[in-house]
């Protein structure tokens, strides 16, 4: 039930004859209605519900589907989506100057943020970056335009990585040397306006794993003394039960060394840990390995023209690195990674159902701005993926929405199509319940009540 003054109905859009799907678990609603009032969902229900009276902005939906707009819960504004955006991937300076690149990437974030919006995303979470991206957020806040931001900043860890600490000012790891340093880092991103701490725990040399332990109860400790949230990359077994005992609300990646096991799957569910797959985006570094090591340009899969024309020229042109390409990078060496990465997605597969089945929150997330994790189109490609792993459908509408919303601490305010809630939707032309590769059929964006149409997003048309 829902109640409309008359007075609002001058500045309501209505979406009419739609099936809705609205990223819970609901039923589906044939030939519904939605209200669109000041930018949010003031009615969403059958036609009876709500009633279309006299007014003029009605926009025929008919034979179509909506869902909520998409959250991708992992990704890096200051990546490129290829390896200029990761020279501790491949150094090549001469041809990829990383202040430059780094530079460009903060100069116009509104290059993928177009990508997003283009591919359906609404929301997107940088969960690690230079100090600008939290900035990010407050910079967009009023536009439609681009997805709704979130930003945590720099990466608190124990790896140096020196070709991408690029100067005083754009930097995007933090030390985790000692205790006091730790806890330092966290006090950095806390002032820097960001509420979330992420701590990049890649997996420590075996008689290093006690004192990183430590470390780690300390920032966990310190995030929760500050009211901040704590996130964290763990992608070995041991560690990501150390960082939930930690305090972390989300696993920015899954577990890959191991099948999951019932004590961590009970910390998981016990303490509501969002755990975010990203099953394709190792798959990704080992396709632009390869086409450099075979120099070879790879498909994009970009269905809908979403990626911009110098993304593009970067990634078809694998051939610009043959002269700096390091000597381990052969072609038997990529075939060798191309293996592995098989064997590592089985793996990852396996524990996704695990986490499934235990009853665990699970938000969908690409880590888009890696080599070939494209902003904006690579969410199609993760949700196929997970659909591959085993999961419904319906299942991975709710965590490419709902579950997004709620791993960026957005619940109450977007991500389901419910009254109240901001109108971020897509309008699609198949039913994504019988295949999530529907997704690629979006065919209208609204954003915070605007609509867009997908093509007028597009970088490029597609016939
Ligand atoms: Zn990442």
């Amino acid at each position: 039930m829902c109640f409309i003054s008359s007075s609002i109905y001058a500045q309501s859009t209505y979406y009419q004859g739609a099936t809705v799907i609205d990223g819970t678990d609901n039923e589906p609603i044939k030939n519904a209605t939605i209200i669109v009032t000041d930018g949010k969902i003031s009615c969403v229900g059958s036609a009876k519900t709500c009633q279309i009276s006299g007014q003029k902005n009605v926009i025929n939906v008919e034979g179509q589907y909506i869902t909520p707009g998409l959250v991708d819960a992992h990704v890096h504004f200051n990546q490129t989506g290829w390896i200029d955006g990761r020279p501790d991937g491949i150094a090549a300076p001469e041809v990829y100057p990383y202040e430059k690149t780094s530079m460009a990437n903060l100069a116009n974030p509104e290059r993928w943020l177009k990508s997003y919006l283009c591919s359906g995303i609404t929301s997107v979470f940088d969960v690690g970056g230079p100090f600008w991206t939290t900035q990010l957020h407050q910079k967009f806040a009023h536009s439609n335009d681009v997805p709704n931001i979130k930003a945590v900043g720099p990466l608190v860890t124990w790896v140096t990585v020196d070709a991408m600490q690029l100067n005083d000012e754009v930097y995007t790891f933090l030390p985790m040397g000692s205790i006091e340093e730790a806890v330092a880092s966290v006090d950095k991103v806390r002032q820097s306006g960001s509420d979330t701490v992420k701590v990049w725990f890649l997996t420590p040399p075996e008689d290093k794993r006690d004192e990183l332990d430590a470390r780690m109860y300390a920032i966990g400790k310190g995030v929760k003394d500050s009211g901040m949230k704590l996130i964290v990359h763990a992608t070995t077994l041991r560690e990501a039960k150390v960082a939930i005992k930690a305090g972390a609300k989300m696993l920015v990646h899954s577990v890959d060394d191991k099948p999951l096991d019932q004590e961590f799957l009970n910390l998981l569910v016990t303490n509501k840990v969002y755990y975010v797959p990203t099953l394709l985006v190792h798959g990704g570094w080992t396709r632009g390995y390869s086409s450099v090591a075979l120099n070879l340009p790879l498909p994009i899969d970009d269905p809908n023209g979403c990626v911009d024309q110098e993304t593009l020229d970067n990634i078809t042109t694998p051939e610009r690195l043959s002269s700096v390409k390091p000597e381990w990078l052969t072609g038997v060496w990529a075939f060798d990674r191309l293996q592995s990465s098989g064997m590592q997605l089985s793996q990852m597969n396996e524990n996704l159902l695990k986490v499934h089945n235990a009853g665990g929150l699970i938000a969908t997330g690409t880590d888009a701005g890696n080599p070939l994790t494209l902003h904006g189109p690579s969410i199609y490609a993760e949700m196929e993926a997970m659909q591959n792993a085993g999961l419904a459908a319906k299942d991975i509408i709710i965590y490419s929405t709902k579950n997004g919303a709620g791993a960026m601490g957005g619940s109450s305010k977007f991500g389901t199509i419910e009254v109240g809630k901001t109108a971020d939707f897509l309008v699609l032309s198949e039913d994504p319940l019988k295949d999530i590769r529907a997704f690629r059929s979006v065919k209208q964006i609204v954003r915070g009540g605007k609509l867009h149409q997908q093509s007028d997003l597009a970088y490029r048309n597609i016939d």
